[in-house]
Parts: C-alpha cells; sequence; structure tokens
C-alpha cells in the first residue's frame, strides 16, 4: 500500500524570540498540551508538535484514541526490538530501520520518535529487557547511536532513554538506585555519552527513578553537569511519562518539557517560583527557547511544506524481515540439524502455540499495531514446499492451563512419531515478561519444558528449538534434549518468514549475542542486589556487570557474550596492530587488522570482536572489555580485512581519584575473536602514559612515600630507624606517615612531616 495522508504540522515561520511570550506562555510552554502533543500558542503561531512511542516502530495514537495513552495506535510496521536487533551486530542495517522509521513518523506528522532506550540489562530479570540493547555500554552505545542516525535523517528527532540508571521495573517511580561513579561512568552513562557526542539527539528522556536519592528528573549533575557541560548536549530535555514530581526543581535541574502534563498544578507553580524568585527566569527561558528550537526543527525539517509523505508497506516489512534475519542467533546446531534438508515426500513435524500465535513485541509502551504479521508455521510450509509435508501440533497454551496441555501434549508426541524433522517453537508468554514489572526467574513455563522431554523421549529425529523471548532464558535444563537451538529473540512483525528462511537454509544466521546466557539466575552479579528493597537498590558489583563478571568470576556460562554460529565457518587470522598518537597528546589511534575468512560452502557473515585487557592496574577491571567490532559478509573462499580503531578511551577506567579516565601505563592486550570466549588471535601492545601518582602528602602512607623516588629521598636523609628494619617497615608501611609522627619513639615528628611536604610542593612548583 501507498497512500498519502493531510495530517501535518503547519509550514515553518521564523520561531519567535523567548521575549515576546508571557510568563503565563512561558511556563505553559514546558509543559505538553495532552498525551503527545507539546503547547501551542496561537497568538505567535506556534504550533504544538506531536511526539510518539518508540522504538521499534510507531505507536501513534490520534485523537479517538484512549486517553491513558496506551490502546489504539495507528498501524505501522514494527520492526525487531532492540534485544532482537542488538543481536544483529550492524550498524548499517540499524540506520535503514531507522531511516524507515522516520519516514513513517513524517507520514503521521510526528516530529520525534520516542526512543532508543540505551539502558544496560543489568540483570536478565528486567521486564523491559526487549527494549534494550545489551548487557555492554560500547556495543549499546553502537547500536543505539545507527537508529539515531537513521530517524534523525529523515527530519525527524529522537528520545533516547531512559537518562540513567533505568534497569529495572519494579518500583521504577521511585526506587533510587544506588550507584557509584566509576559504575555510572564506565557502564551506565558510556550508550548515552556516545550518542550524544557523536549524533546530538534531538531530546534525551529522563528516567523515572532516584539516582542516588534524587529523582532522575530533578538530578541537577545529570541533566546540566554531565549531558549538557561535559558531553555538549545541545537538545532537549523531556520527561518520562509522569516522571516530573517537582515541576520548579525539574526546572532547575535542566528538565525542559514535562509530559504528560500536569496542567492542574505544573504552570502554575512555575509562574508562581517565577515570580516569588524561587526560579530565575533564566532558567524558565533556557527551557522555553529549548522547546521553540524543537518545534521550529520539526516545523522546518521539510515534510511540514505541504507534501504529502508517504511510504511503502511492502517496502518496509522487507526491511523488517531483513532485520529480522540478522536478529537470529544460533546458539547451538548438532547431528546435523540445521538447515532444514529434507527427503521428498518427509514431514516435517512443526510444535509449539508460538509456531502458530507468534510473539514478536513486547508490552507495554512500545506496543505496535502492526500492519502484517508472519506466521512461522505458514511461512515454513511455503518454505518446504510440495515435497514436504507440514504437520502442527500446539503442544501448550499459551495460558498454562496444565490439564488441557497434558492432552496437547499427547497430540504432539503423536505428531512428532511420524516426523524426519521436529521443530518445536518454545518462548515467553505476554503475561511472563513486559514492561511494568520483571521476572522472578529465568525459566520457560514448565509445559514447555514437558513438552520438549517427552518430544526428546518419543523421537530420534533431529529436534531443533525455536526459541522466542525478550529477555535471557534458562537453557542449561533442558540444552541436552536439542539438537539445535535457534534463538530469535522477539523480532519483529516479519520474524516468522525470516525464521522459515533461517531454518531452511535459504538464509544463513549471522545473529551473535548481545547478553550472556547464564547457567543459573544465580550466576548473574546483579543476584544479590535485586531488584532491592525499602526504595533502594544498590549496584553492589560495580562494574562486574554482565560477561565483565562472569569472566572475572572465571564462571562457566550457557552461551557467552558474543556467541553466535553460521551455516558455515570463518578463521581470523594476520593479526597486525598499528599505534599512531599518545596517550599524553589524546590523539592515540591503535588500528587493529584481522583477515576474516570464509571457509565453509555457503555465503555468511561473522562479527570480528575486539576486546581489550588491561594486563595489569591499580585497581579492579574487568578481564577484558569489547572496545571494536565489525560485521562481514563473505561468499565461499572469500577474504577481506576488517579494520577497527581503538582511541584513548578504549584503554581507560573512570578514576575516582582523578575524577577522570585515566589510562596506567604499561602492557594492553587485544584479542580478536567471534565470541568473548571464543578469541582466535592476540597481540599485546605496551602504551606510555603520563604518571597517575598523586603528589604526596601527610596522608599519603609511608609506603607511598618510600615508593616516590623524591619521597623517598627526603626519608632516607632522616635516617628513621624504623627505615632499617625492613620487616617493621612492611608491618607500618600501609599506615599514613601523620599516624606514624603521632606516634613517640620513631623520630619523625609532625613539624617534621610539614616540612617534608612543603619541601616537595616547593619542588613541583
Ligand atoms: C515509558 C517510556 C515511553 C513513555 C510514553 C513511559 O511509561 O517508560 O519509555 O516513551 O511512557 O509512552
Amino acid at each position: 500500500m501507498s497512500e498519502s495522508y493531510g495530517s501535518l504540522p503547519p509550514a515553518p515561520g521564523a520561531p519567535p524570540a523567548v521575549g515576546e511570550l508571557t510568563l503565563e506562555e512561558k511556563a505553559a510552554l514546558v509543559s505538553g498540551s495532552d498525551f503527545w502533543h507539546t503547547t501551542p500558542v496561537e497568538r505567535l503561531g506556534i504550533p504544538a508538535i506531536m511526539v510518539s512511542d518508540g522504538p521499534h516502530g510507531l505507536r501513534t495514537q490520534l485523537s479517538e484514541a484512549d486517553h491513558v495513552g496506551l490502546t489504539g495506535s495507528v498501524p505501522a510496521t514494527c520492526f525487531p526490538p532492540a534485544a532482537g536487533i542488538a543481536s544483529s551486530w550492524n550498524t548499517t542495517l540499524i540506520e535503514t530501520v531507522g531511516r524507515a522509521l522516520g519516514t513513517e513518523a513524517r507520514r503521521w506528522g510526528v516530529s520525534v520518535v520516542l526512543g532508543p532506550g540505551v539502558n544496560i540489562k543489568r540483570s536478565p530479570l528486567c521486564g523491559r529487557n526487549f527494549e534494550y540493547y545489551s548487557e555492554d555500554p560500547f556495543l549499546a552505545g553502537r547500536l543505539g547511536a545507527a537508529l539515531v542516525r537513521g530517524v534523525q535523517s529523515q527530519g525527524v528527532g529522537t528520545s533516547v532513554k531512559h537518562f540513567a540508571a533505568n534497569n529495572q521495573e519494579d518500583d521504577r517511580l521511585r526506587v533510587s538506585a544506588e550507584v557509584d561513579e566509576r559504575t555510572l561512568r564506565e557502564i551506565y552513562l558510556p550508550a548515552f555519552e556516545h550518542i550524544v557526542r557523536t549524533e546530538q539527539p534531538w531530546t534525551v528522556m529522563c528516567a523515572y527513578n532516584k539516582v542516588n536519592g534524587t529523582y532522575a528528573s530533578e538530578h541537577h549533575w545529570l541533566l546540566t553537569t554531565v549531558l549538557r557541560e561535559e558531553w555538549g548536549f545541545t537538545g532537549l530535555v523531556v520527561s518520562d511519562w509522569g516522571a516530573v514530581r517537582d515541576r520548579v526543581r525539574a526546572l532547575a535541574a535542566g528538565l525542559d518539557l514535562e509530559m504528560p502534563p500536569n496542567l492542574e498544578l505544573s504552570p502554575a507553580s512555575v509562574v508562581a517560583a517565577v515570580r516569588d524568585g524561587r526560579l530565575a527566569e533564566s532558567v524558565l527561558d533556557g527551557a522555553v527557547a529549548r522547546v521553540l528550537t524543537l518545534v521550529d526543527r520539526s516545523t522546518s525539517a521539510g515534510y511540514a511544506n505541504g507534501e504529502p509523505v508517504t511510504f511503502d508497506e511492502n517496502e518496509h516489512h522487507r526491511v523488517a524481515q531483513l532485520a529480522a534475519l540478522e536478529s537470529a542467533v544460533l546458539l547451538k546446531n548438532e547431528r546435523g540439524a540445521l538447515p532444514l534438508r529434507t527427503e521428498s515426500g518427509a514431514t516435517v513435524a512443526v510444535v509449539g502455540e508460538l509456531a502458530r500465535t507468534p510473539r514478536f513485541q513486547g508490552g507495554g509502551s512500545s506496543e505496535v499495531n502492526p500492519t502484517r504479521v508472519d506466521v512461522p508455521v505458514e511461512e515454513l510450509r511455503d518454505r518446504l514446499g510440495p515435497d514436504a509435508e507440514v504437520v502442527f501440533a500446539a503442544g501448550y497454551d499459551l495460558a498454562g492451563d496444565a490439564a488441557g496441555e497434558e492432552r496437547l501434549r499427547a497430540e504432539a508426541v503423536r505428531v512428532a512419531r511420524t516426523a524426519a524433522r521436529v521443530v518445536v517453537f518454545l518462548g515467553l508468554p505476554a503475561a511472563e515478561e513486559s514492561e511494568g514489572f520483571d521476572r522472578t526467574h529465568l525459566d520457560l513455563p514448565a509445559g514447555q519444558l514437558a513438552l520438549l522431554a517427552a518430544l526428546r523421549e518419543a523421537t530420534d529425529q533431529p529436534l531443533i528449538v525455536v526459541l522466542s523471548n525478550g529477555s535471557a532464558v534458562r537453557t542449561s535444563t533442558w540444552d541436552g534434549e536439542a539438537d539445535a537451538i535457534l534463538e530469535s529473540w522477539l523480532s519483529g512483525q516479519a520474524a516468522g518468514g525470516a525464521v522459515a528462511d533461517l531454518l531452511t537454509g535459504r538464509a544463513n544466521p549471522s545473529g551473535k549475542l548481545a547478553e550472556t546466557i547464564p547457567v543459573r539466575l544465580e550466576d548473574n552479579s546483579s543476584y544479590l542486589n535485586f531488584p532491592g528493597d525499602s526504595g533502594v537498590v544498590r549496584y553492589g558489583e560495580g562494574v562486574f556487570v554482565g560477561y565483565r563478571a562472569h569472566d572475572r568470576a572465571s564462571q562457566e556460562v550457557s552461551y557467552p557474550f558474543g556467541h553466535g554460529l553460521s551455516y558455515t565457518t570463518f578463521d581470523l587470522g594476520d593479526l597486525t596492530v598499528r599505534t599512531a598518537g599518545s596517550v599524553a597528546g589524546d590523539d592515540l589511534a591503535v588500528e587493529v587488522s584481522v583477515t576474516v575468512t570464509n571457509t565453509g560452502p555457503l555465503t555468511g557473515a561473522e562479527v570480528v570482536q575486539v576486546y581489550v585487557r588491561d594486563t595489569e592496574c591499580s585497581v579492579a577491571r574487568p578481564v577484558q572489555e569489547l572496545k571494536g567490532f565489525a560485521k562481514v559478509a563473505l561468499e565461499p573462499g572469500e577474504s577481506r580485512t576488517a579494520t577497527v580503531t581503538l582511541d584513548r578511551r578504549a584503554f581507560a577506567y573512570w578514576s575516582i581519584r582523578h575524577h577522570d579516565w585515566v589510562v596506567e601505563a604499561g602492557d594492553f592486550e587485544i584479542a580478536v575473536g567471534t565470541s568473548s570466549r571464543d578469541l582466535r588471535a592476540a597481540a599485546t601492545i605496551r602504551l606510555d602514559a603520563p604518571s597517575l601518582a598523586l603528589p604526596l602528602a601527610g596522608d599519603s602512607t609511608l609506603a607511598e612515600w618510600l615508593a616516590d623516588p623524591q619521597g623517598s629521598e627526603l626519608l632516607q636523609g632522616l635516617d628513621l630507624p624504623i627505615l632499617l628494619d625492613p620487616g617493621l617497615v612492611r608491618v607500618v608501611g600501609t599506615m599514613p606517615m601523620s599516624t606514624l609522627a603521632s606516634f613517640p619513639g620513631l623520630g619523625l615528628d609532625h613539624a617534621t612531616l610539614a616540612d617534608l611536604v612543603s619541601r616537595l610542593d616547593r619542588a613541583a612548583g
């Protein structure tokens, strides 16, 4: 279908200056006018603009829809949610999806798409993980940036959300995420930082929760110090829907636009606060200017010039299918189970209600009303053609009714016994994961597991499991029963056709896990502190999130971060590492190149992953961290060189002592592989870096003084008897010098110590 619609924003005019507005008009402008629109000022010709969810398809509600903002949206293409498309590790593909999304937004007059969500998967239990990309901030940032680039290339804004530390649904509107600064800087902020620095999203959406005791909507350090002053964000900060508690405090912290509006309280409280001097009018003016810039940007974006906007639904469905193809991860493939090759006339049993009633997106604010939905069993029947007979059995029901399921199971077993291949569709029903609540365990429903066990007992033929779920499910308890496992995630409206293409070998799987599949929930590092209680969740695991924790604890996992098989095979060789620039000059560029060869019989794509390890460091760091990747598509026998360049930040950690990103001089190992646990080649480089030693002071320890050449020389000059006894030096070496100066009989007093410190200060200039 290709249609055009007339509901476009009015033509742009020159934006009115903030000075032309009354105080009341300004107070009205920093709140919306309803669920999805900003406030118009007719007197000055300022139009309202419309925003819509996001992030993997539009959820545009026209005026006749409900008034709590959840149901009745216009038909739109449902692209794979983030958990699916993240497995593509393909930024070009995500940018293409972004462009299609941007076009659909223009078609409905939507100025800002409310996404992407780049929160980190701290726990596999988070009900909204399907809307987030990864447990790894580097990957989440690169993929989120691609979506922003694609959408914004169409003259439509994005809203990168939820800023910040919104990593659970339980108590999400109140809970305080207690996170130390290093962990924020290294894990929970970098995806936002990368997108802001490289793409300048039109808007950033603040989170509902508190961060270290302060609501994200009132968090001056997050919204102003870090976002604007450090990262240079010039766009608008919008609240998550209902995240504003105190409109005046939020404005002062840097929150520009409140959505939806609290019409009863907010505008009047802003006017009163300006009048009685609690809020500087210049702060309000700054927020108003940003709202006007956003309105101006959208109305000037080209689509408001009266030209009707159209898009081709078939073409967008095709984009959704390409995206779904790369979203699936082949976890396991034994006994040549896949691709499906059947003798002519063979029977293929397709079992599982999810093959007939697919689950392809998650519940809540991101729920799209799809333009159409591919049904896996029908698509499979179509791909296998007249030569194979596809027999379907539901096997379980999605409501998990135990009595009914026994009968369904028996029927499925009967069907499976006659089949040459059995394909079982398993996964999480909608009631088990959604925005709004978290899961409490990682298991598939009991009825589905009983079905799998019964099928395994019934047949020796290859048994293939296709999974649909938005966040990791435990495989360790049943892995041995399946010959092949294809994790298809929730992959949008075209997932059914994509899965059929992958199962039958018309397409070759190339997805890689963007999150670890742990052996047990208890192995996840947030386990002891999730989801918290009494209004607080402590991020006690610090920077050790996802594979960073599993690797550090040398834990076995079911399937590691970055894992994913193909129907062909790849070699990685000829690793070269060339270093230019320097840490001190902040122009370090470490070029990592590796040759990838398709050594198997089929066209396919491999993701080269580059991990960096600081071999020795004064702070606890992850064993390795992803710092680069490249997806390479190759014909059989073809070789190509993949090159990734690492900058200074790839080697740095956030130092709480220096309050900055620092690189410690020394050796770094650079490993390339096809998963975090399948590293094929490594090289070590030595980096010079400025000394990180802090100036010696009275509370520096004896050991620190002795380790410093100047400090040691000064101490030796004092002839302290204690220094003649190495055993004693070892015992008291951890004591601050000021403490030692207080002890009688050591030959060191406070006046001498003060003199030493001032001599060092003078020497340092
Ligand atoms: C969600 C946001 C969403 C907004 C508008 C909130 O509940 O957290 O992600 O964009 O609603 O629907």
